[in-house]
């Protein structure tokens, strides 16, 4: 459980304290070593009604306790229809407490559908900046054009957030992030700036690893304009994990991902019934009759890694004949519950896309020719069963216009995603685009190619360059840009560098 119960039961007084003697209450005479709003404001998972807004009271963020003394804080939230709250349609006082950091999650509802709103925090003295955030729209309300983008795998020090500074000014409804926001550890060479302390392991190295990468200014502007949905890959907690195993075999691991998840939830803008008891972190929002989203979690619930090393856990390459276990039909990557939500939720879709946010490739990656070939077992291609029940799901339930987006390999893909991925007669069932990292190092130009080469599927690939991809919607069409940054500069511009288009009704990508 991520919230303690304490926590969930004096927020819930501090809420009905708030609604009950409100205004007039005495002036709060609380002081901040510093301004406490130093990470910014963000916003996430809008309904028709309403959205999550976030912050988290840290005048030194880069210290264990956020610079933050005392057991809570009161922290009053104002939503308005113009920047300068003119005319405010919502507001209340929320309890920040030292169990979650100081930070503030609050599931606004009672909104408007299909419009942008402006948001800020008052705590002490102090006011937050204003972040800016939409609601969805209902059922039967038109949408010309709903623009989101995707970015995942955002090493600290491997790079600056240019792609942050320029996915601001993309206009978009809405911002994906599709795992590894942080990462445990430091790797990879030519790195342009360094994390505070070693690997996380504790609640308080996480804490101030979100803290860090948070005060990037690119970033924090990012989450302040738009708001995100978004799910969590390895890097989160550690490298490769699989369920309740780590990659080293970890006694302890279930201690770890509980403060790692811990630090995630207060660190983002996810409603508080995602996460109540569970940690769950999968689900479905949707923009009126437009668009569906598909938010899933292939970490918590899959079956470990085929065929690891000896002693060992995590992922490896194996040839077909050197390992079985990765063919037995019966392992999942989304595990069964998720799996059955999946299948139902395909059913019951009424909206024109249909957009699935997950971690990582789900065309094959495999590599070599014939017998030789070699599968990376910590994708899809290590569940190849699960990824055949994904995919005949989406077919059966005639799921329309399927968008598969993708991160975690570093590279820019796209591809017409087959029912089977290793057979060129089976047929197209959705088009795939998985993202390039915003800063993670990728691979070489020939690894690229060689994928191409080896996959006719695979129309455009990229491991070279880091950046993100936008894509449009319309009732006629999805446009995707594939647009990279320099993130080694600070100032890096933008280019794009592929653009392809899906029409409505019609599976398969076309270039242009
Ligand atoms: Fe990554
Ligand atoms: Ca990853």
């Amino acid at each position: 459980m991520l919230l303690p119960r304490r926590d969930v039961m004096r927020s819930a007084l501090a809420l009905a304290a708030a609604a009950c003697a409100p205004t007039q209450a005495a002036p709060q005479r609380v002081r901040f070593v510093g301004y406490p709003f130093r990470l910014g404001v963000a916003s996430g998972y809008p309904s028709a009604t309403g959205f999550t807004l976030w912050t988290r009271l840290a005048p030194s963020p880069l210290e264990e306790g956020g610079g933050m003394g005392g057991t809570g804080v009161e922290v009053g939230w104002e939503v308005a229809e113009d920047e300068a709250f003119g005319v405010v349609v919502a507001s209340g006082r929320i309890g920040a407490f030292v169990e979650n950091a100081f930070s503030v999650h609050v599931d606004v509802t009672g909104l408007r559908p299909g419009r942008w709103y402006f948001y800020r925090f008052m705590a002490g003295d102090e006011v937050s900046p204003v972040g800016r955030s939409r609601t969805a729209e209902q059922p039967g309300q038109g949408i010309d054009r709903f623009r989101l983008a995707f970015g995942s795998c955002q090493h600290f020090e491997h790079g600056y957030f240019a792609a942050h500074r320029h996915l601001h000014d993309e206009d978009l409804d809405l911002m994906l992030f599709l795992g590894d926001y942080i990462y445990e550890a430091t790797w990879g060479k030519d790195l342009v700036r360094a994390h505070v302390g070693d690997e996380a392991t504790t609640l308080g190295d996480y804490r101030i690893r979100y803290g860090q990468v948070r005060t990037d200014a690119d970033l924090q502007r990012l989450h302040g304009a738009v708001p995100w949905l978004m799910v969590w890959d390895d890097h989160e907690v550690d490298n490769d994990w699989a369920a309740a195993q780590s990659e080293h075999l970890d006694p302890r691991f279930l201690e770890r991902r509980a403060v790692a998840f811990q630090a995630f939830f207060e660190h983002m803008p996810v409603p508080r019934a995602w996460f109540a008891d569970a940690s769950k972190l999968y689900g479905s929002v949707a923009f009126g009759d437009l668009v569906r989203l598909y938010m899933l979690d292939d970490r918590s619930y899959r079956d470990r890694q085929a065929c690891p090393r000896p002693g060992q856990g995590g992922s490896t390459v194996v040839t077909e004949a050197a390992c079985a276990e990765r063919l037995d039909p019966k392992r999942t990557l989304l595990g069964s519950a998720q799996e059955a939500w999946l299948d139902q939720a395909f059913g019951a879709s009424k909206q024109t896309w249909n957009v699935l946010g997950q971690q990582t490739l789900m065309t094959s990656g495999s590599r070599g020719v014939g017998g030789d070939r070699t599968f990376w077992t910590d994708g899809w291609d290590g569940y190849p069963a699960a990824r055949g029940r994904l995919l005949e799901s989406m077919r059966k339930k005639k799921l329309t216009n399927p968008l598969v987006l993708g991160g975690d390999i570093h590279a820019a893909v796209v591809a017409d995603l087959r029912l089977d991925p290793e057979d060129p007669s089976s047929p197209v069932v959705a088009a795939e685009l998985c993202g390039s990292s915003i800063t993670s190092q990728g691979g070489t130009p020939e690894e690229s190619a060689q994928a191409m080469r080896e996959h006719p599927d695979v129309r455009y690939a990229n491991g070279w360059q880091r950046g993100y991809t936008v894509v449009e919607l319309t009732p006629e069409a999805a446009v995707a840009r594939v647009r990279v940054v320099d993130e080694k500069r600070v100032d890096s511009g933008i280019e794009t560098v592929s653009t392809w288009r899906v029409e409505a009704g019609r599976l398969g990508l076309t270039p242009g």
